[in-house]
């Protein structure tokens, strides 16, 4: 037997949550909330088991929930969607990017992706015989380069890959890469994977700036969203793929032979919760909240902050505490500090260290509280 992924280890959120457990440490790595999500959508999700919802669901998904979120994205980005062929509902975000680069990547076929990159994205390139083209964002401001993309595209090069905000930096795209990018994806007719499931998420009235904004982008994009990490269910692994007729006709056919359809019930609860638009109007500044608690309670430390536009992440240097490698950082933090983290190393393909960590904000008050009255002491 031939490993297809002979370098992929086991991935760095498994790791890290593990080892959190084994030393019971404050859990700031792996993204997901410590609290939990509304009594509203849990008692809408029951109230569609008792209905008797609980048979498999149409293969791109309820129409209902394809319905509110065409609404929802012609009232956020002005673009009108079909709910009937240009969207489909998947087992969560991750599951999303995979199956849009399985339904357009090939042998050979080059895939551009910024570093540092949300650890799926080279394994799955890999795994369909892709190949990924790693182009470094800056340091420590992490915008794109776009100079450095256009001298990196060849004529081999079928998909470019974004992610905003970013995981794990909470940098944001601005309007003018997005123009950026309409420009370069046309000229080389690129296909565009994007990542946003951390729309909601961004601060301090910046906007959003979704590749459903723009028309050219539209046309060539598949664009990736998460209930989960919006709506405080990463557990219930569900989100959401938005694409133009043609590639998403193409997209489900990889999508019915990999999972078929999504969980019933949890549509059901999701369309009639979606149905009232301030459940999601309220997140950026929930969210906001929370980074500025965060960051507010890091103040007394000798950590440095990196600045966080968006996610629930917020990046911070410790050169000021120790030289160590920021993976062994991480788990000596873990073990003898009791705060669990992720070392952003683990998102480069060579391990580039630049002494940062990721810590996830996403937590209760009270949990960022204990975690910053042990990492001040450092
Ligand atoms: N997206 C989450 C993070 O960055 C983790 C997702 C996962 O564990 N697969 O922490």
């Amino acid at each position: 037997f031939t490993s297809k992924l002979p370098d992929v280890g086991t991935t760095i959120f498994s790791v890290m949550s593990a080892l959190a457990a084994q030393h019971q440490a404050i859990n700031l790595s792996q993204g997901f909330p410590d609290f939990d999500t509304s009594d509203e959508l849990k008692d809408l999700v029951n109230m569609a088991m008792q209905k008797g919802f609980n048979q498999y669901a149409p293969m791109p998904g309820l129409p209902a929930l394809r319905e509110v979120l065409a609404a929802k994205v012609q009232r956020l980005y002005g673009t009108s969607v079909n709910a009937d062929t240009e969207i489909t509902i998947t087992p969560g975000g991750t599951y999303a990017i995979f199956t849009a680069i399985a339904t357009c990547i090939g042998p050979g076929d080059e895939v551009i992706i910024f570093e540092p990159a949300y650890d799926s994205y080279i394994p799955n390139v890999l795994v369909n015989g892709g190949v990924p083209v790693l182009i470094p964002l800056s340091y420590p401001d992490y915008y794109i380069d776009w100079a450095l993309v256009k001298s990196r595209i060849t004529t081999r090069t079928k998909m470019i890959i974004i992610n905003t905000p970013h995981n794990p930096t909470g940098s944001i795209l601005k309007a003018g890469d997005l123009q950026m990018l309409e420009h370069i994806a046309e000229l080389h007719n690129l296909i565009v994977l994007s990542d946003e499931v951390y729309e909601h998420l961004v601060f301090d009235g910046a906007t959003h700036e979704s590749v459903l904004r723009y028309p050219n982008l539209l046309k060539r994009s598949f664009a990736v969203f998460s209930f989960g990490k919006v709506f405080h269910i990463t557990g219930w692994k569900m989100g959401y793929c938005i694409a133009p007729a043609h590639l998403m006709a193409e997209y489900r056919k990889v999508h019915q032979y990999l999972c078929f359809s999504v969980n019933t019930p949890m549509q059901h609860g999701l369309a009639a919760f979606l149905q009232y638009p301030e459940h999601y109007e309220t997140l950026p500044s929930f969210f906001q909240q929370k980074r500025d608690h965060f960051l507010s309670l890091m103040k007394e430390s000798r950590f440095t902050p990196l600045p966080s536009h968006g996610s629930y992440f917020q990046l911070m240097k410790y050169d000021r505490i120790s030289n160590e490698g920021d993976k062994d950082f991480a788990v000596r933090l873990t073990k003898e500090a009791g705060v669990a983290s992720i070392p952003v190393s683990a998102f480069y393909q060579d391990g580039k260290d630049d002494h940062v960590v990721r810590f996830c904000f996403a937590k209760q008050d009270e949990t960022l509280q204990r975690a910053a009255e042990r990492l001040v002491e450092l």
